[in-house]
């Protein structure tokens, strides 16, 4: 079998980052501080290969021009690296996983985010296992094809669906969690895959769609929420589609001036999407009463979708220039594996 090549592009984050001498505050520094802490790189029977943004960064700053940055370094590599792996802050990972997943239509090869909690100079860092075996998992090919052809988190010996995945935790080395859907990988002595639920490699070429649109806002429900500032939102001439936070299986309050601001949003051509406020189970719209007029009123489910995937799902489908009507069956369609069927 020929050995596996491997690109690490390296973003920021944690794993990267140094103390600032003045103000205390962690921020990035180069990846060859990384490969120097971690020598067993280049122990691996793979040949590993790295590029860094110019300035990495921390998470918290990343935006869709960050991915389109990501996404055009693997484009432009894929047909020379068997897999890749994508060093993040941890913070806005399961964004950036969710968001590549869309961009990457019939991915053959892994593509593995990961990061860590604590940075690779600290003694007890999560880092040299997260790096370690995230590369190991990008090179794992049975019969010359990637085990893995997907969009992935590796984190604290767990393999993710990148648009399953949530951060759940700022302190625990398990930071992620995919809470409507089975991880597909653990590693233990070996690394045990699910495959099952790892998506069979594609029959078609390679897509690379690199737009977003962000036109887009979130009103997160609670109760005794204002007319004021829900109309603020769904007036707002500017957005194109809106996430709607909504409580247990879907509900939101069943008050008319709601039902009045949502119908006259989805009359003028906006998206509204029905995302959960709870991390499990699924959206079903004509449970409760106070679902069903949400259905009504035009509001699309989603389903056990994430937000993070929510979100890079409808700047994805906003910026592919559909109709309104395709873009409404697209949302309620499973494109990459980000929503049960
Ligand atoms: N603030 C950091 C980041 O997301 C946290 C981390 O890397 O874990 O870049």
């Amino acid at each position: 079998m020929k050995k596996s090549k491997v690109l690490i592009i390296y973003t920021g984050g944690t794993i990267g980052m140094v103390q600032d001498v003045d103000s205390g505050s962690l921020k990035p520094f180069s990846f060859s501080s990384i490969a120097k802490q971690i020598p067993e790189l280049k122990k691996f029977n793979c040949s590993i290969k790295a590029v860094s943004f110019k300035e990495p960064i921390d998470s918290s700053n990343m935006n869709p021009s960050h991915w389109v940055e990501m996404a055009s370094v693997i484009e432009k590599n894929y047909a020379k690296y068997d897999g890749f792996v994508i060093l993040h802050g941890s913070d806005t990972m399961a964004y950036s996983a969710s968001a590549l997943s869309f961009v990457f239509e019939n991915l053959a090869k892994s593509i593995i985010l990961t990061g860590s909690q604590l940075p690779v100079g600290e003694i007890r860092t999560d880092a040299k296992e997260n790096l370690i075996t995230a590369v190991e998992i990008a090179a794992s090919k049975h019969k010359e094809k990637s085990i893995v052809p997907e969009v992935c988190i590796y984190f604290d010996y767990q393999l993710f669906r990148g648009n399953r995945a949530v951060k759940f935790s700022s302190t625990k080395f398990e930071a992620f969690q995919s809470f409507n859907f089975p991880i597909l990988a653990e590693a233990g002595v070996n690394i045990t895959y699910n495959t099952d639920d790892i998506l069979k490699p594609p029959k078609k070429k390679l897509v690379v769609h690199k737009k977003f649109c962000n036109e887009i806002a979130i009103i997160h429900f609670f109760p005794g929420i204002t007319s004021d500032y829900v109309s603020n939102i769904l007036q707002n001439q500017r957005l194109k589609a809106v996430i709607l936070k909504t409580f247990g299986a879907g509900n939101a309050p069943k008050i008319d001036w709601l039902a009045k601001e949502v119908k006259n949003a989805v009359k003028e051509g906006k998206i509204v999407f029905n995302v959960s406020q709870c991390e499990r189970g699924e959206i079903t719209q004509g449970k409760y009463e106070t679902s069903k007029w949400l259905k009504d009123a035009g509001v699309i489910a989603g389903k056990d979708i994430t937000t993070e995937a929510a979100i890079t799902k409808l700047m994805y489908l906003m910026a592919g220039g559909y109709s309104n009507t395709k873009v409404k069956k697209l949302l309620m369609s499973n494109l990459r594996g980000e929503m049960s069927p």
